[in-house]
């Protein structure tokens, strides 16, 4: 075993740290505020080489392993959760799944370009009807010829409005045995006809991010864009979400250290009865609980990376990092809103966005009750991962990969 952080690591979490610092926070509180949401964090992030984090030098990206895809997510929301959501659908969701199930083909057409910001990319899981239950999907793909046309709604699907191209799962064979094994994966792009997406208006949280709907009306997508085989939609989804939930679970420590930064600051700026409040021992209660959960959370989610990195199954391990780290975060930003008294309240300091920000990810890429009940599935043996078809490549990346 080996705890310790490389020279690489901790020169992606600098770079990563001053992206945030720089390039996110300036003038976030008014974006978040008045929910404006521009291309501008894309290009940036785009320009800065941190989205072709984890993919291989081949496809331009940077070469390191996925544990570098962890830390610059911490960083990124360490700053705002809207700028980790970006690498959680364009690298997590999108990218790796491309990596993991693309054809040598559709890599070599999409990855460089994805690598360097140059596309974005998004995620087409979710329904108006099926959410935790994604197997009810209703989107349909029907084969015709050559191409497939796909007809169908999804619904609160990041990057709606800004993403090139999504990842979107859809139903090809109605009739099939189990309605997992009838479902296929495909990339569509925007400009293809039929294609429309809206965003999302009065969210809670992510406000200086986009949320929306996709779609499609009779989107003609060619053969080409199917990725896997026919049959295969809902395992590669499963894949995306053990990307996905890496990435949350990561960036759900971001959201802890930002609650400490506030909170390390704020208690000895702040005097109760001639005493500073970080003194105070229910005070420091809450800070050490805030610090223990960063080191476990950051425990939880280096394994998940250690594993993908050695070529491991780790759905059991990622959703236990996604949810412990979502509650914990969610946790840390009530008690850093808690410890700012009725200056935590409002938007003067940060901490009432962070309550926000991770109220969200408690739901999305598996709510905790699905997550628990993942847990208990698996504790009591009534749930094994099978073999699958494609793992994602081991980390140093082979050429071949
Ligand atoms: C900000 C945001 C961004 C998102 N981005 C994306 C994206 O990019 N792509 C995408 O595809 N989706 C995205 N989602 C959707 C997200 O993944 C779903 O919201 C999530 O899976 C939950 O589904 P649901 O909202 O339909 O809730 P439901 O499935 O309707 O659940 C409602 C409640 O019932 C509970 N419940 C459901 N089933 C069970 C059960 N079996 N046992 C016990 N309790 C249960 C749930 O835990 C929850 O409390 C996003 C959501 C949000 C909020």
């Amino acid at each position: 075993m080996n705890f310790s952080e490389s020279q690489e690591h901790l020169l992606i979490r600098e770079t990563a740290h001053k992206f945030g610092q720089q390039e996110i926070v300036p003038g976030l509180r008014e974006r978040d505020r008045d929910c404006i949401v521009t291309r501008d964090v894309l290009d940036k992030l785009g320009k800065s080489g941190l989205l072709g984090v984890s993919l291989p030098g081949k496809y331009s990206g940077s070469d390191t392993d996925y544990i570098s895809l962890g830390i610059v997510c911490e960083e990124l929301e360490r700053a705002d959760t809207s700028a980790r959501v970006i690498m959680s659908v364009h690298s997590g969701l999108h990218c790796l799944t491309l990596l993991q199930w693309g054809s040598d083909e559709q890599k070599n057409r999409w990855l460089p370009l994805l690598a360097k910001g140059e596309k974005i990319g998004g995620f087409g899981l979710t329904e108006p009807n099926a959410g935790s239950d994604a197997v009810n999907i209703k989107t349909y793909a029907k084969k015709d010829g050559d191409s497939y046309i796909l007809n169908g709604e999804k619904t609160w699907i990041s990057l709606s409005d800004f993403a090139d191209q999504f990842l979107v799962i859809a139903v090809t064979d109605p009739h099939a045995t189990s309605r997992a094994h009838g479902m296929s994966a495909f990339i569509v792009e925007r400009s293809m006809p039929g294609f429309k997406s809206q965003p999302i208006k009065g969210k809670l949280g992510v406000r200086a991010g986009n949320t929306g709907q996709l779609f499609f009306d009779n989107v003609r997508v060619p053969v080409e864009n199917r990725i896997g085989e026919e049959g295969e939609g809902f395992k590669i989804a499963m894949s995306a979400l053990d990307h996905g939930r890496y990435t949350v679970g990561s960036g759900a420590v971001g959201i802890i250290t930002a609650s400490l930064d506030a909170c390390n600051a704020y208690v000895r700026s702040r005097s109760v009865g001639g005493e500073e409040i970080g003194k105070k021992q229910l005070v420091q209660q809450m800070i050490a609980n805030m610090a223990a959960h960063r080191d476990i959370g950051r425990l939880l989610y280096y394994k998940v990376g250690w594993m993908k990195n050695n070529g491991l199954r780790h759905t059991r391990e990622c959703s236990l990092a996604k949810w412990q780290n979502c509650n914990y975060a969610f946790q840390a930003a009530n008690d850093a809103v808690e410890i700012h008294g009725a200056y935590g309240f409002c938007d003067e300091f940060p901490v009432e966005r962070y309550f926000r920000n991770s109220r969200g990810a408690v739901i999305y890429e598996g709510t905790k009750e699905i997550h628990t009940l993942l847990q208990a599935e698996y504790e009591l043996g009534y749930r094994k991962d099978k073999t699958i078809r494609k793992m994602l490549p081991k980390w140093p990346f082979n050429d071949d990969v």
